[in-house]
This record gives structure tokens, sequence and C-alpha cells, in this order.
């Protein structure tokens, strides 16, 4: 019976399909509700007109289940896609997923008792909340926020609601938004069910710690709503309709392009996390000095564009997706005899979104869509174990997805991605039974890449410099290494620019000139994420900054900053590096231009260096900051900035331990007070973390 709905929902798709293109969409043109019209007309369907209410919304979807999310990088927008399809296939919830930044929140107090509301959080940086979030939070944090309805005491009486958060232990505030957030609401009057969920990046166990978190949830939530658990069926949330009639040379199919702007014109601002600026490849070339490792400076020319960078903001980076690895999704799937084949996605219950714009075809969809390198839920592996081929890779399949130990020798241990996962549990056999809105609602949309912008916005504003270490490592037991998504394609354009014709990193290659050509002449698809990691507003401030391997990123871009103003007579204080690699002859980046920068700032400029394997024991910067306690204590007296860029796991930690035990040496105070006077300076900004 399942079935059937879904052939008669998909075959009233091809109807509408057909209708639309007989009227090239004029009738849906005149549509008033933008959510019932087919999203493959429009690509999204545009934020304009939507309405902000969540309540009515819920009301006129009939939902009981909004879930919201607050999503960086994608994880917690997938989990919440996640826990909606759980809810609603399990417990018979009517779930939807909800951006937090689409919403107002005044009308909190409106949600009925019968209802829930799930806020998935995730914490961003020092405690921040994710872009998406700032608006919830900002209004949930106020002095004087006020609920539609006025209720005085507990303005949330009503409101029921279930929240998981996810974070990095290496930062000082651990998964401050969920708990901040849970905090508010209950002292609102709010009723949560279950406990508040922690999932722990910095532990790398985020998604182990997510599965753990909502079994005992759902039963909460079961026993509180009066819900039966039935056998999950997996119902597909996306249609995929064949366009017969539109080729990929058919002028309205999106081939990658992001969005109706980039398939009608060249791109137009304003550039954002929702509309990338293809900006040209000024210059590229190798900073390592080593055959087997690879370290990629660009300069990425925005001139243009609308966009602009203050030094020590972050530039995204919106990567494709490796040739190789598209054909091995294809292959496996079943999808490569069909890959250029045109395709509508819909949405089959009207609060889905589909997350790229169609009619486009499953190469683009595969290729600058959906991140399929990135590692595998076990939670997805075992949606996937009812398509397998066999009986015997079914059972295979529900034994990865039920055994995390297992799961994680086999599999996650081996770096695999989604297409090498299935490709290993079949044995190369086909899986050609997956519906491929499995794959829309599994994967998570390919996410642009940050970086930190390793260049002086005073110095050359129009041109944002980065500094890529390309990520690459060998896996015991694996015949090829894994391969970063990201910076291999950086390499690729990078050997492209520097005259190579056929370029191909470790034999991955890319569609390096993009949808229809657009990306020829060495173009990459950017937007510009500004941040709070800021020189001091005086230049005459001493600064100290620690900043191992690309690390050294942002701080090329500060001491290029200095030396230009020092070459304009400015005064400009004490600026001290402290940068580490491996050697000084392979991995010391930029250092003949450390040698210019010195000419201009003289004195005022020293770079302290380690290099880990040079000497028996292994060096790193910490160990010179500790050497340097004296210097160190005398320019934190002068109210010096403090900053660290780098690797969150281990180094900053330690370098934020080595500090207080400066300052505790330095000043004659207990370890505890040297704490609070750290803490104290990151709350005044004087120290100041870049870290990832
Ligand atoms: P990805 O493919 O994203 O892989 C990255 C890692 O994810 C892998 O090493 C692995 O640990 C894990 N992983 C991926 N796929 C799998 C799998 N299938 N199974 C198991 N594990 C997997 N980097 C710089 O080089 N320079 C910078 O200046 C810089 N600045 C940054 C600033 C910020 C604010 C942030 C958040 C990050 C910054 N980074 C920087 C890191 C950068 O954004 C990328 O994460 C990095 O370049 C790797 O990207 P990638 O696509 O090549 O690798």
């Amino acid at each position: 019976a399942e079935l059937d709905t879904l052939d008669i929902l998909v075959l009233g798709v091809i109807l509408l399909g057909t209708l639309a293109y007989f009227t090239k969409g004029t009738l849906w043109a005149k549509e008033k509700d933008p959510y019932a019209s087919p999203a493959y007309l429009n690509g999204n369907a545009s934020k304009a007109g939507k309405t902000r209410n969540f309540v009515d919304k819920m009301d006129e979807s009939g939902k009981n289940c909004i879930i919201f999310y607050g999503s960086q990088t994608g994880t917690a927008e997938d989990y919440a896609s996640r826990l909606a399809k759980e809810g609603k296939s399990r417990f018979g919830l009517e779930t939807m997923v909800a951006d937090l930044e689409e919403y107002d929140f005044d009308g909190l107090d409106a949600l009925p008792s019968d209802k829930i509301a799930f806020f998935i959080l995730a914490t961003y940086g020092e405690g921040e909340p994710t872009d998406n979030a700032v608006e919830f939070y900002e209004f949930i944090k106020g002095d004087d926020v006020a609920f539609s309805q006025g209720g005085e005491d507990a303005p949330l009486e009503n409101l029921n609601y279930v929240a998981f958060g996810l974070g990095n232990n290496t930062y000082e505030h651990y998964n401050s938004m969920v708990r901040d957030v849970d905090k508010l609401l209950t002292k609102y009057g709010g009723h949560r069910i279950g406990d508040a969920g922690e999932g722990d990046d910095g532990a790398g166990t985020m998604e182990e710690d997510f599965l753990a978190w909502k079994e005992p949830m759902w039963a909460a939530l079961a026993s509180h709503m009066g819900l039966e658990e039935r056998e999950a069926v997996y119902e597909p949330v996306f249609g995929i309709v064949d366009r017969e009639g539109l080729t990929p040379q058919s002028s309205e199919v999106y081939l990658g392009e992001p969005n109706k702007m980039h398939l009608e014109s060249a791109s137009k601002g304003p550039f954002n996390a929702h509309n990338p600026y293809i900006a040209p490849i000024a210059e590229s070339y190798e900073l390592f000095k080593v055959k087997d490792r690879n370290c990629i400076h660009l300069e990425v020319d925005i001139s243009g564009s609308t966009l602009s960078y203050t030094t020590g903001d972050h530039i995204a980076i919106w990567p494709t997706n490796a040739g190789d690895e598209v054909d091995r999704f294809l292959r496996v799937t079943g999808l490569a005899d069909k890959r250029d084949q045109v395709i509508s996605v819909k949405a089959l219950e009207p609060t889905a979104k589909v997350p790229f714009p169609t009619p486009t075809t499953f190469d683009a969809i595969v290729r600058y869509h959906l991140e399929i390198g990135a590692p595998v839920s076990r939670q997805f592996v075992s949606t996937l174990a009812a398509f397998a081929p066999t009986e015997e890779i079914k059972a295979e399949m529900t034994k990865l997805g039920n055994d995390k130990d297992y799961f994680h020798d086999k599999t996650s241990s081996q770096l695999l991605n989604i297409a090498r996962l299935l490709e290993y549990v079949s044995n190369g056999e086909t899986w050609d039974k997956i519906p491929f809105s499995a794959f829309i609602e599994g994967l998570n949309k390919l996410q642009p890449r940050y970086y930190s912008i390793s260049s002086s916005s005073h110095v050359q504003p129009k041109k944002i410099s980065v500094t890529a270490v390309v990520e690459s490592s060998m896996v015991m037991g694996r015949k090829d290494p894994f391969r970063g998504v990201a910076t291999n394609y950086l390499l690729a354009l990078k050997q492209k620019q520097n005259g190579d014709a056929d370029p191909s990193p470790f034999g991955l290659t890319y569609e390096l000139h993009g949808p229809r050509n657009k990306y020829d002449g060495i173009h990459v698809p950017v937007h510009v994420r500004h941040s709070n990691f800021k020189l001091p507003s005086d230049p005459a401030k001493p600064i100290i900054m620690i900043g191992p391997g690309t690390g050294v990123a942002p701080f090329r871009g500060f001491i290029q900053e200095r030396a230009q103003q020092a070459r304009e007579g400015i005064n400009v204080g004490r600026t001290v590096l402290f940068f580490g690699c491996r050697k000084s002859t392979e991995d010391f980046m930029y250092e003949s231009e450390f040698e210019e920068y010195k000419k201009a700032l003289g004195d005022k400029f020293e770079l302290v260096t380690a290099f880990s394997r040079e000497s028996s024991q292994k060096v790193y910067v910490q160990h010179r900051l500790k050497e340097r306690s004296a210097e160190i204590s005398d320019l934190l007296s002068q109210k010096a900035f403090f900053y660290v860029c780098g690797d969150a796991a281990n180094m900053a930690r330690e370098v934020n331990t080595v500090l207080t035990q400066i300052i505790s040496e330095g000043r004659g105070v207990s370890e505890t007070k040297a704490e609070e006077i750290v803490k104290n300076m990151r709350a005044a900004n004087q120290y100041q973390e870049d870290v990832w």
C-alpha cells in the first residue's frame, strides 16, 4: 500500500511537471502559497512571502512535531532531518524540520501542549550560536523577552521540548548553546522531555553520543505523548521524476549551478552562504619543499564582486567532488548509465525542502551538491540494509548498523565514504534498489570549507590569500590514502594554473571548468565570513601570536598589515610570532616573506620557531612559549593581545595551560587565580582563538 501511494504521488508530479512544461510555469508563477509550488520550477522555494509563524505553519500542514536546528557545518541539520524521519516512521509523529533563521519565536507560547518542539543546536567557536541561530538566541536570552500571549510567570508552561547540543569539549564554552537555551526555556516554564543531550566533536564521539541520547529520549517522548512504536518502514521524502524532453543542454537544467541567479546570468551579489561568488584565482603556488605533503597558497581575486573582508576574517571555498569518487558512487548505486538523465526532485511532503535546484542530473547532484566523501553514520547503514542486493549483504549491513565496535573496525577506521562502504559490504555488487531519495535525506549537502584569510585587507583589500594544507592520510589496511575533498580540489586548481594540462593530484580528476564551463580560466566559488579574530585597534599595542602549521595563516595577515603600517611611519607595537612545523627545510612556510617583514618592522618583530623533527626531543610552540616566560609576562603586563590559531584538539589547550603557568609564576598567584585571569582575558578579547 505504501508503494501505491508513492506511485500516485509520483504520477501526480509527472502530470504537474508536464503541465508546468507546457505552460512554461506561468500557472505556478501566480501560485500564492510558495511551498505548494513545485520546487523544481524555481529551485528552492524563495524565502519571500513565507510565514514566519511556525505554529500557523504547523497547523496548515498538519504537523505536531517541529524540529529546529542551529547548524553551521550541516551536522545539526542532518540530525534534525534524521529525527524527523525517525519520529514519523517509528512513532507516527507528523514531523517537520525547521531552520531557526526562518521563524519568529515570540509565538513559542502558542504551541499547544499536545505538540512538541525539538531544538538541535550546535555551539560555534567561543560559545557562539551558529549563524542561523543568532536571531533566535538574541530573542530568547533578551532581558525583555516578550511572548505573543504575554503570560507573565511561566509564559512557556504549555511548551514541551526536546534538546540536543553539538559541541566540542576542547573549547571553553562546551555546548553552551544547548545549555543556555535549555535553561532559558525551563526558566520560562517550558517542560523538557528526556535529557538535554550533548555530542562531543572534540572527543570524536558526536555520532555515537547522538545515537546513545536519542533512544531514551524517544522512550520518554513516547510515554509523554502516548505514542505507540511501530515497525519503521522506509518512506521516501523526495520523488524523482524523469524529465524526458529535457537534455543537459536545455537552458533550464542545472548542471551544478548553486541557484537560479547562477543559471541565468553571471553571479550577482549579495554573496553569502547561499550564493557564492565565482572568483578568479589570481595566483597559486606550493609552500612546502617536500614531495609527499602539500600546502597551497592561493590569491583569490574579489575585485569583480561586492565582497569585502577585514584582516582575520574567514573565506569559504565551495568544493567539487573528485570525479573518481563521483564515478564510484554512480557505479555502486547503479546510476552510471543514467548519470546525464535530466530529473526533477519533488518534496513529497509540504515541509521538506529539496536541498539543491532542479531540474538537474544525477551527475550534477553527486558532483556538486552531496557530501559523498564524508564519514557514514551507523544509522544510515541500518536504513540502507533494507535495500541490500542479497539477504546475506542485508544481514551484514544490519550487523554493521547495530554493532558500534564492529562498525568501527570494519568501516570508520578505514575512513570509508558511503560508496566505498557499499562497495566493500557488497563486494562490488551494485546497490540499485536504494531509492535515490534515501541519499538526499541521508547525506549532507556538500559543505563549503572555511579558511582563515592569510592576507591583510589594509595591504590587499581586493585579494584574499588562502593557506591550505592538503588533507591526505595513509590508512592501515587500505590501498589508497584518504584524500580530503576541498584541499585536493584546490591542489588540482593549483596544478592547472601552473601549466598542468591534465591536473590529477594523486590520480584524482576534477571538473575544474565547472557547470557550463563557468569556472574556466581558474575560478573557484567563494564567500566571506566575518569573524571576531581581530588585531587591536591601536597598532602600538603589543601582540603575541601562536600559530603552528596552517595556524600561521591569519598571522601572516596580521604581520603583513603591521609591516605596511611601519612602512607608512605608524608606530607599531611589539609583534611576536611563535611558529612551529616539522623541519625548517620542509614545511617552514613563508620563511622568506617573514624576512621581508622583519626588514620593515625591525626589532618590533620577532619570529620564534619550533621544529618538531630536528632533534631527538619533539619541540612544539608551547615549549618555546614556556622558555620565554619572563618576556611574555612582561608583554602581558603591557596589555599585549594574545592570539592562538590552528589545532583545537591539543595545541590550543596546551597553550592555554602554559599561559596559565606563566601568569601564575610571573605574578606569584595561585593556579586557580591564574586560570581566572586567563578567563578574564578571554572575556575582554585580550585572548583570542581561531581554532578548528
Ligand atoms: P575533508 O574531506 O573535509 O576531511 C577532513 C577530515 O574529516 C579528514 O581528515 C577526516 O578526519 C574526516 N573525514 C572526512 N571524510 C571521512 C570519512 N569518510 N571517514 C572518516 N573520516 C573522514 N585549514 C587550513 O588548511 N588552513 C586554514 O587556514 C584553515 N582555517 C580554518 C578556519 C576555520 C574557522 C575552520 C572551521 C577550519 C579551517 N581549516 C583550515 C580547516 C578547513 O576548513 C578544512 O577542514 C580542511 O582544509 C580539510 O578540508 P577537506 O575538504 O580537504 O577535507
